[in-house]
């Protein structure tokens, strides 16, 4: 329920992703690009071909203080006018901060072209910092992705530009407006537990218990949070395909009945 594309920074296609999924036996998906819904459509039109059902979504950025919050929408529309106009605003905020962060780059000495940008990406508007730690590997700045984001871009590093801010329940009204599944993305990373529960009353509905960042000790403590919040529970591999290597498609899977959950929540049939 939370898989990355080409379309953003994954390196899988469309159909790599289903080649990828069907081998592992998953029954459904979601793909939950950054910032876009590019991929729902293809997806949309193949998925009944490896008869995996598809899920369409979003992973969106908040802010929540200093710190980054993630939150995936499920059963997203992407035909809304509104939700794709405040798309359109966010991507160009995605490139404001792309060239903020090729400027600092450079007054820290690495010389890097804004073009070069995009010839490491399907989709310029959507690129972001993986694919600039790609560059930098490209361009033997860094050795690999973790030093790319540890030396320069990062939170707090060298190069770190933030990303522009919608708070939590700003974010979380969006997805609702637009009549899908606001989820908490990857908590564990975040580090924000006590907050879960004021977000849940500001119109969260789920959270992330199942992700290749969490130890079953922390897929236990947000099972119990979502329980005490009645949140819907969630989760997946994110896969951003062989970038980020230890999170590939089938090495986290939701439990089917958890997903009945949420698409019962969606108002879909199951
Ligand atoms: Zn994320
Ligand atoms: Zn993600």
């Amino acid at each position: 329920m939370h898989i990355h594309t080409t379309k953003s920074d994954g390196t899988y296609s469309v159909r790599d992703v289903f080649e990828k999924a069907k081998k592992e036996g998953v029954e459904a998906i979601a793909i939950t690009d950054h910032d876009t819904v590019g991929a729902v459509e293809e997806a949309e039109s193949v998925c009944a071909e490896y008869g995996i059902e598809f899920i369409p979504g979003i992973e969106l950025s908040a802010m929540h203080g200093s710190k980054e919050v993630h939150i995936v929408g499920l059963y997203m529309d992407r035909h809304d006018k509104d939700f794709r106009e405040t798309l359109n605003y966010l991507q160009k905020k995605r490139m404001e901060r792309n060239e903020k962060i090729v400027k600092k780059l450079k007054d820290n000495g690495v010389s890097v072209d804004y073009d070069e940008l995009f010839e490491m990406t399907e989709n310029i508007n959507t690129a972001g910092r993986l694919h600039l730690a790609r560059l930098l590997i490209k361009k033997k700045a860094v050795a690999n992705i973790k030093e790319a984001f540890n030396k320069y871009l990062g939170e707090g590093k060298a190069a770190y530009v933030a990303k522009i801010k919608m708070t939590v329940p700003e974010c979380v009204a969006m997805v609702r407006k637009n009549k899908g599944i606001p989820v908490l993305a990857h908590p564990s990373k975040l580090g924000a537990d006590e907050m879960i529960e004021t977000w849940a009353k500001q119109g969260l509905m789920g959270v992330e218990a199942f992700h290749p960042d969490h130890r079953f000790e922390d897929s236990e403590k947000f099972l119990k949070i979502a329980e005490k919040c009645d949140l819907l529970v969630s989760g997946g591999s994110d896969s951003h395909g062989g970038a980020k290597d230890y999170t590939d498609i089938g090495t986290v899977k939701l439990p089917y009945s958890y997903f009945e959950k949420i698409k019962k929540a969606a108002g879909k049939k199951v």
